[in-house]
């Protein structure tokens, strides 16, 4: 290790943990725009969404005046259970790559669901309980969210019925069997228990599912069932805003310690942990104060910054969500199966795509193959085995860290490492055998989803 008086890991003390959330919507200067309701064509009541969110999240969703929302006592006292969660400096990585960068992980895998997901699941199933609501359901992709949502149901006291796309369910028997070991029921997504899911199997006979399509079915049996409300484990406001502990915590052990990244990177599947890490930092820049480069990176196979369209659409494929102005590549775009499951979906987090929009934020693409070599290199000098997701993160920081290494820069990299990856060994084992390939959609298929972009009143401008 070398001579340096940065720890190999960071530490906050139980004081010294965020009490409230970061929400940066009330340092943007151009606000994204509401959510539509696809009926009206007209901005979204809280009335339009009570039928599917809980009260206090709508609440948090459409509030973008205030900086601080309180974390309540009943969720800090969860958050105690896996947080403050570590940064650590990449020491072993930096020696490896023979670097001048300073690299820094946040490390958000200590956990059972094994990701940041649980730093929602609290905050989500808490207010559920709070409004004395029965049940909950949701969609999950690689199984994170579901296992973080069904510990969260389990520590609360609420009923869980998760929708889990196919591929993932078939490809991750024990991460199915972890969620129904804490209590909650899963189901295969597209299944013949809803409306939504019956009409994508006649349409698609055979396919592995999606997660814009496990959402549809989720929220149909949510509002269809009584005292039931819907959760989302990404791009929506609120779950961006609960994300904002792993950037707060950071950015409080590194102004401890003085340090100031120049980069920070983070993987985007619907933009929550990458949001979450940048928000305080991000609000920082927004006031002039820094000038961070804030580097979000999607695999190639779901490109939906760098090649998506800026427009309305809808956040799942059987069209019952409002709609919500982002990059999206339709809400019919059906990528293909991957391995970063939790990184599979149409569309992209409002904020992030507002961001994007006005140049605060780059966006790169990683290819799957790229992507587990870096994931082998970290796990054999951090000895943290990596989720395929959070493996798009450290492709980025490996490839900034060597740039620096050609241009002498000793720029300082933060990445968030935002899981484990013990349940993706078939993706690994598909790398190991020399059996993985990369799969990029073409124009065609591209055009295929962005033809699914609603033509309505709204997206009038661009299409
Ligand atoms: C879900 C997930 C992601 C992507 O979701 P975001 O909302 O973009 O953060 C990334 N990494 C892991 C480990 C996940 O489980």
């Amino acid at each position: 290790m070398k001579n340096n008086s940065i720890p190999y890991k960071i530490y906050l003390t139980e004081d010294e943990m965020p009490k409230s959330w970061y929400n940066v919507k009330a340092r943007m200067k151009n606000k994204h725009a509401p959510f539509v309701n696809p009926k009206t064509q007209k901005p979204c009541t809280k009335d339009d969404l009570k039928s599917v969110f809980c009260d206090e999240c709508i609440e948090q969703e459409l509030n973008d005046t205030d900086e601080f929302i309180e974390i309540p006592q009943g969720i800090r006292d969860f958050y105690k259970m896996f947080r403050p969660s570590p940064l650590v400096r990449a020491y072993f990585l930096e020696r490896l790559l023979d670097t001048p960068a300073q690299i820094y992980y946040k490390f958000e895998g200590n956990n059972t669901s094994g990701s940041h997901k649980l730093n929602s699941a609290a905050a989500q199933a808490y207010y559920a309980k709070k409004q004395g609501l029965k049940s909950i359901t949701t969609e999950t992709g690689a199984g994170q969210w579901g296992t973080a949502l069904a510990m969260a149901a389990a520590f609360y006291g609420l009923n869980l019925d998760v929708y889990m796309v196919k591929v993932s369910a078939e490809q991750k028997p024990h991460r199915r069997e972890v969620i129904r070991t804490y209590g909650a029921n899963v189901i295969p997504s597209p299944s013949d228990t809803t409306n939504a899911g019956r009409k994508i199997l006649a349409e698609f006979p055979g396919t592995g599912g999606s997660l814009g399509c496990a959402i549809s079915e989720a929220v149909e049996k949510a509002t269809k069932t009584e005292s039931c409300r819907y959760v989302l484990g990404s791009v929506l406001d609120h779950v961006l805003l609960h994300q904002t502990v792993i950037g707060q915590e950071s950015k409080i052990a590194m102004d401890k310690y003085g340090i100031t990244p120049d980069v920070i990177i983070g993987c985007c599947g619907g933009g929550s942990n990458f949001g979450g890490l940048i928000a305080p930092f991000m609000g920082e820049r927004l006031c002039g104060k820094n000038n961070i480069e804030f580097i979000g990176v999607e695999p190639a196979s779901c490109p939906s910054l760098t090649k998506g369209k800026f427009a309305y659409d809808y956040c799942d494929s059987a069209r019952t969500t409002p709609m919500a102005k982002m990059y999206t590549l339709g809400c019919g775009f059906m990528p293909s199966p991957s391995h970063a499951g939790g990184l599979r979906y149409h569309g992209m987090s409002p904020i992030i795509s507002q961001l994007y929009r006005d140049g605060y934020i780059k966006a790169i693409t990683a290819e799957q193959s790229a992507v587990f070599e870096a994931a082998v290199m970290f796990a054999k000098c951090e000895g943290i085995l990596p989720a395929p997701e959070s493996s798009h993160a450290i492709r980025a920081a490996i490839d900034t860290a060597v740039e620096c290494k050609k241009t002498g820069e000793k720029k300082t990299v933060l990445f968030g490492l935002t899981g484990t990856g013990y349940f993706d060994m078939s993706a690994y084992k598909k790398y190991n055998d020399g059996a993985m390939s990369d799969v990029i959609p073409t124009d065609a298929d591209l055009q295929k989803g962005f033809d699914t972009i609603p033509k309505c009143k709204v997206n009038e401008d661009i299409l």
